[in-house]
């Protein structure tokens, strides 16, 4: 069927909802392959719209009777767009019943209401409430909701909805019941419904308040043993929420559901967050730290929209950031809390900043970019972006940084105390924050500073130093300037939060003095930079110092400071913040790639790294004081994607052959340091997920993958065979992966053994199979060997397309995450990325066209891969029957 709008949707067209929907009883006969609901909602006029006929949104439904006020009565459809013209007159409250039937098993989309593992499941954000009855599915109406759920008590023993269970008891037919009332009005996308056979791990908790609540945890039988961490992660974040930001749990009871087909992480229903396992199940054998890590990170992140998000909400899907981006930045904080030491903040802060470079700073830079309000899309879900969700939360980061964090505090309080029961907009966000900080920078640039919502594309910044012995000065020329991105070929200077110190030539922060201050302050300022260009000099400064820019990264910009390798490799000695000492390692990494890429080809060098680079890494590597995770950071070179993004053609083979020549001699050049770090940290005694065993098990795992990698190119010998071992012995998942991939990374014989032996060991732990499945994927081409195996494993037994999980973890970690594999001479990998997102699109358009956007850099490609690429997009888009989803991705992609 086709889909229910196929036009574009604007954010200047927004208008309030012609009526409102005051209470919807809903109640569900559960059937797989068709479920009856019965919706009565009681609706009334807005008032302050003019008269005009009740539309129904509906998607996929089949339609049986519909009764206004106790009588049939007459309507029409629009395509799938359920019309009542003759209502009731006047803004009197009038109740209205739709019955409707839908097919779950049939859902492959996972949108509205589906089946998983014989279990249902709702998907509702954005509109899949649609699917599951007609509605006003948007989320500035909201009502209040009573679910009735009805099914076979043996096959359907759990049966949940948002809020709480007001009744429950037996029907006739070896069926049964439960009532669920929500006593908080919301939008329909934070809906849910789950009915199955669950089981849950619980918890009580008492809260700073004194009230009590019940925490629960289901999963499927036999997964209990996995979700101690994410109840202990559930438990820290009410307790984070309340502590940082006064928020406290509104519920009696908090539900957390894991479903194995899911397409996105997590959804934040009211007080029944349903979550894909890959975000809740962890156990040491089975689970990596980083998914410890993540499940920590996601569980908070859906808790804490339990306030931005569900107690204030979007008025519309424009301001979809609103949300997604004050949850991340929340998310954020709350792990960075958690992490505990200042260093494991900062290790965190890197993480982040390496994801937005390798996501949203592309997305910027491609077909793709848009605002973080976005002006128009074809398909809501396409939005969900890393725009969206990362560099907002940068947004976000950045009124903290302008503020501070007791003045962010008391803009939230002021936002809460404005809006709670409300969907509101980014500009509300912003008023609420200026206005509880009268008197600060954010107040006095508040409308260039919502620039940062309404511009596209990643700014500039370029900085320039001059050191004046005569007058003891320095002084800073900034300047910013931002590319132009599809719609917006012109911007205006951004506001843009410059924290920074200067390095003297002892390592240690000067104090910095502009030239109208008084006195100097210690160490660290951050400069507001508003115009297109601004000096700063700086006063009392006794020695040219190495100035350090964009402390903690301050602002998601890209840097341009032509800095020279001397003071670089002085920051990556010295330098007090963990975030621009890291970046100086990366820098000089990142201008070693970019030369050799750009000389001849046959002049490039086989072993590109100085000597001086390499010192220093030795020098970090062995330094005794130094956290294990940060020495693992610094050691990592920048990843392929990252540079490719830095130049304006892309020859992703040479690109590949630069970073192999440089990571090979980083492992040759420092073969006894990495002896020395693996053997010092190997061992990590038992398995706990914390930041410091972490970090050891990270740096020991770096030091094996160089290990093997320089073993198979002439290096020490033992290795391979150590590894092998280690993977057959280790304690957890981490070690026995990372010893895993460090054989087939290495391209040793061993890993073929490694791989089947893995495979029998976890063939029945679906989320340890989705590794194997990646690792394949992700594993170095010989003479284009990747492409075939890939095929080959389509055809596993235990491969299934439609299951989102395993899709991303073979065709997409292909596709997105091996660039030497997939970007072939003879155009495989194209065709074969063009076959899929066709074949997926006919069972789940968004997977589809997740994947879709794996070709959203194509048009910086060299040739021959430019016109092969084109090609795909183009076979892609002629296809008549393509979903909205798909369509508008190439579609943007082509133009
Ligand atoms: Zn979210």
């Amino acid at each position: 069927m086709r889909e229910g709008h196929s036009t574009v949707t604007r954010r200047q067209d927004y208008a309030p909802p012609a009526f409102w929907i005051d209470s919807v009883d809903l109640t569900f006969d559960l059937e797989p392959t068709k479920t009856r609901v019965l919706n009565k909602m009681v609706l009334r006029r807005n008032p302050d719209v003019p008269a005009q006929p009740l539309r129904l949104d509906g998607d996929e439904l089949n339609l049986a009777r519909v009764v206004l006020a106790g009588q049939g009565c007459s309507f029409r459809m629009d395509g799938q767009t359920l019309v009542l013209e003759n209502l009731p007159e006047g803004t009197a409250p009038f109740e209205l019943e739709v019955f409707t039937t839908c097919n779950p098993e049939k859902n492959s989309k996972l949108m509205g209401l589906f089946m998983s593992g014989g279990d249902f499941f709702t998907q509702c954000e954005a509109e899949g409430f649609r699917r599951i009855t007609y509605f006003l599915d948007r989320p500035d109406v909201m009502a209040t909701y009573t679910v009735t759920l009805r099914a076979d008590r043996k096959r359907y023993p759990v049966l949940l909805s948002n809020g709480n269970l007001v009744e429950s008891g037996d029907l006739d037919g070896g069926r049964h019941f439960a009532t669920w009332h929500d006593p908080f009005k919301k939008p329909s996308y934070l809906f849910a419904v789950v009915a199955g056979q669950l089981v849950a791990r619980e918890q009580r908790i008492v809260t700073r308040s004194g009230r009590e609540h019940l925490l629960q945890v289901y999963v499927r039988p036999g997964d209990l043993d996995q979700t101690e961490h994410a109840m202990n992660s559930l438990i820290h974040s009410v307790l984070w929420d309340e502590a940082r930001f006064g928020l406290a749990l509104d519920l009696d009871r908090f539900m957390v559901v894991a479903t194995s087909d899911f397409n996105a992480g997590a959804m934040e229903n009211k007080g029944l967050n349903i979550f894909n396992t890959k975000y809740v199940l962890a156990k040491p054998s089975t689970a990596t730290d980083s998914d410890f890590d993540a499940i920590e990170s996601v569980i908070g992140h859906e808790y804490f929209h339990n306030w931005t998000g569900d107690r204030v909400t979007c008025r519309d899907w424009f301001q979809l950031s609103l949300k997604e981006g004050l949850t991340v930045f929340r998310d954020q904080e709350f792990s960075q809390d958690l992490a505990g030491t200042d260093s494991a903040r900062a290790v965190k802060r890197i993480q982040d900043v390496i994801n937005l470079r390798a996501a949203q700073f592309p997305e910027d830079a491609g077909p793709m970019a848009h605002p973080v309000r976005p002006d128009e899309y074809l398909e809501i879900s396409n939005f969900y972006t890393t725009t969206i969700y990362e560099k907002g939360a940068e947004v976000v980061r950045m009124y903290q940084t302008l503020v501070g964090r007791d003045g962010f505090r008391k803009g939230v309080d002021l936002y809460f105390q404005r809006h709670d029961g409300q969907a509101v907009t980014c500009d509300d966000f912003a008023q609420a924050m200026a206005d509880a900080n009268p008197d600060s920078d954010l107040a006095r640039l508040l409308p260039q500073f919502k620039r940062w919502y309404s511009q596209a594309g990643t700014p500039v910044l370029k900085a320039e130093g001059r050191y004046d012995a005569a007058a003891r000065s320095y002084t800073l020329t900034l300047s910013q300037t931002c590319p132009p991105t599809p719609g917006q070929p012109h911007k205006e200077p951004f506001v843009i939060p410059v924290r920074l110190g200067l390095v003297g030539a002892d390592g240690r922060d000067l104090p910095l003095q502009l030239d109208h201050w008084q006195r100097p302050v210690d160490g660290n300022h951050t400069l507001v930079l508003t115009e297109p260009e601004t000096r700063f000099t700086f006063v009392g400064v006794d020695s040219e110092p190495v100035p350090s820019l964009l402390r903690g990264f301050s602002a998601p910009v890209e840097l341009d400071w032509d800095a020279t390798p001397e003071q670089l490799l002085h920051l990556l000695a010295h330098d007090s913040d963990p975030f621009t000492r890291w970046e100086a390692g990366q820098r000089l990494a990142l201008s070693i790639a970019i030369e050799q890429i750009a000389g001849p080809a046959d002049g490039s060098r086989a072993e590109p790294l100085n000597d001086a680079y390499l010192a220093a890494l030795r020098a970090l590597l062995r330094e005794p004081d130094l956290d294990p995770a940060f020495k693992a950071l610094v050691l990592t070179l920048p990843d392929e994607d990252y540079i490719a993004d830095q130049l304006d053609e892309v020859d992703p083979q040479r690109i590949h052959a630069v970073c192999d020549a440089m990571e090979l001699q980083l492992a040759k050049a420092l073969q006894t340091d990495w002896a020395w770090a693996y053997d010092a940290h190997e061992n990590t005694g038992a398995y706990s997920p914390d930041p410091v065993s972490a970090g050891r098990r990270e740096l020991a795992g770096l030091a094996l993958h160089m290990l093997c990698l320089a073993a198979t190119h002439g290096g020490e010998l033992v290795w391979p065979g150590k590894a092998y071992q280690r993977f057959k012995d280790a304690g957890n998942m981490t070690d026995r992966l990372n010893a895993l991939e460090a054989l087939v990374y290495s391209g040793h014989d061993l890993a073929g053994r490694a791989l089947q032996r893995y495979y029998e060991l976890f063939r029945h732990e679906p989320l340890a199979l989705d590794k194997w499945f990646a690792l394949q994927a992700h594993a170095p081409d010989h003479n284009g060997s990747v492409l075939p195996q890939v095929r080959t494993l389509m055809k596993h037994p235990d491969f299934n397309l439609r299951t989102p999980n395993r899709a991303r973890s073979l065709v997409f970690s292909y596709c997105n995450g091996n660039p030497a594999a997939f970007h072939r001479t003879d155009a495989a990998g194209y065709a074969f990325w063009a076959d899929r997102v066709l074949e997926l699109d006919t069972i789940n358009p968004q997977v589809a066209a997740r994947l879709a956007r794996a070709m959203d850099a194509w048009a910086r490609l060299v040739e021959p891969y430019r016109s092969a690429a084109r090609e795909a997009l183009a076979r892609v888009a002629a296809k008549p029957s393509l979903s909205n989803d798909v369509r508008e991705v190439v579609t943007r992609a082509l133009a």
